[in-house]
């Protein structure tokens, strides 16, 4: 589709973007208009072809505009364009998106409840856990702790759940019965720790906060495997396991938001697989469809999922398109792409080992302060003094800048704030592309450097 002048008068006018400048887009400072994508690439409205380090936002796993899910989403609008999954009703797409997930999923994946967003699955899992704990005759266990960097959405609760400051105050959020503790950031919470006692110091902070409020009163602790928006916080390996420990010892559920890490980010098909633990609730979304389609899910274990499933009550939760006939197509054949094509163990043996050698050669970058991440994710940690791991100035937009840098040799990376750039590449990025986004985010780093100078 051609955007015609009067239509991006109208956007400029008329649409309130999200997470953008308002007053920016009212002027027309759009910083990009995607015309196109295809495999790696977008095309902008100028025709400049940039390969996209980001996939979208995190999501596009399987790389865009894919003739057999146009295929698909085609064949299941024609065949079932909409049916709602309420009141006992199913259809052959939404069945069978269980049946694959069922299978597909760990151990402690069992039931499963859809909804349309990663927000939305966040704000779901914690009224399931509200209602389980009320089932279970706990109904004081209301309680939510959730972490300093964490993005886990924007509705009302999830806004609250996300510890990303600037999402706060506009909205008078965080709402009560939600707090965080701190994010397992070693470049700032770290001091002079060894990873696998930060680790373990980290955790720490989690039983604190729950002896603090009260382990009656705690239903859950959420947590992102890996914090993707968060500046790619990745915490040790000691970290996750001591978090379930502390978890079961005070009986409150462990709720993974894997809207980034599920589905092959890390190379493993689940971000919970390669940090080694199991949560008890798993949220699920963007990867699930590669974004073809708004598609979520919340995973319960066993314990949770048997309790709920069983019960003899009407569930007052859904939303219209939760399982929609034409998402859960979509999501069945990127799964089976994801499976044909083996791109989680792409990501796992061949993208990532690459990926990653090509990162540690960035580290003696005088900007680079500490490279995070997993798998086919990372953050650079860009930084004014390495040895006292200092910002830059408040407002300096370095990681902008960077990003800024790289886009203009055809590379799109993040932004991500507290200095950091971030790349997520989709699974389908060839050797020659990975070096083209390396090569470009060198120029981007050095042309920063020399800004500042
Ligand atoms: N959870 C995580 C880890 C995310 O990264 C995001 C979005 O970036 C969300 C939840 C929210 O998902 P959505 O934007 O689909 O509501």
């Amino acid at each position: 589709m051609k955007l015609s002048r009067s239509a991006l008068a109208a956007d400029q006018t008329h649409h309130i973007h999200p997470f953008s400048y308002p007053a920016a887009v009212r002027e027309g400072r759009f910083r990009r208009i995607v015309e196109r994508a295809e495999g790696v690439y977008q095309i902008d409205s100028e025709g400049r072809r940039s390969i996209d380090a980001v996939s979208g936002l995190g999501c596009v796993n399987i790389g865009y505009g894919r003739e057999e899910m146009a295929d698909t989403i085609a064949e299941a609008v024609r065949t079932l364009s909409f049916h709602p999954v309420f009141w006992e009703c199913t259809n052959p797409y939404s069945a069978a998106l269980v049946e694959k997930l069922d299978q597909l999923t760990p151990a402690n994946m069992q039931h499963f409840f859809f909804a349309n967003s990663g927000s939305e699955a966040n704000d779901t899992a914690i009224k399931l856990v509200r209602w389980y704990w009320k089932l279970q005759g706990k109904p004081q266990k209301q309680h939510v702790i959730s972490r300093d960097m964490a993005y886990h959405g924007m509705n009302l609760l999830s806004a609250s759940l996300t510890g990303l400051q600037p999402c706060h105050p506009q909205f008078s959020l965080p709402i009560a019965g939600v707090s965080h503790i701190m994010a397992p950031w070693s470049w700032v919470n770290g001091a002079d720790l060894d990873d696998e006692d930060f680790g373990l110091r980290a955790a720490q902070a989690l039983e604190d906060e729950i002896l603090r409020v009260g382990p009656e009163r705690v239903g859950a602790f959420i947590g992102e495997p890996m914090q993707a928006t968060g500046a790619c916080v990745t915490p040790p390996a000691s970290y996750w396991p001591e978090i379930r420990r502390i978890c079961d010892r005070y009986d409150v559920l462990l709720i993974a938001d894997e809207v980034v890490t599920g589905f092959g980010r890390t190379g493993q098909w689940f971000g919970q697989q390669y940090f080694g633990f199991e949560a008890d609730i798993t949220v699920l979304a963007k990867g699930i469809s590669s974004a073809y389609f708004p598609v979520s899910a919340v995973v319960l274990n066993t314990r949770v999922g048997e309790t709920l499933s069983t019960n003899p009550e009407e569930l007052y939760h859904g939303y219209t398109c939760s399982c929609h006939p034409v998402g859960a197509a979509t999501a069945l054949k990127n799964i089976q792409i994801l499976q044909d094509e083996g791109l989680v163990e792409r990501v796992r043996d061949h993208l990532a080992p690459r990926f990653w050698q090509r990162l540690e050669a960035l580290r003696e970058h005088p900007l680079v302060g500490e490279i995070r991440g997993a798998g086919l994710g990372a953050g650079l940690q860009l930084t004014a003094d390495k040895a006292s791991r200092s910002f830059f100035p408040e407002g300096s937009g370095i990681d902008a800048l960077v990003a800024r840098y790289t886009w203009d040799k055809g590379v799109i990376v993040r932004d991500l704030g507290a200095d950091t750039v971030g790349l997520m590449p989709p699974f389908i990025t060839s050797d020659d592309e990975l070096d083209q986004i390396f090569s470009a985010l060198r120029h981007g780093l050095d042309r920063a450097l020399l800004s500042l100078e």
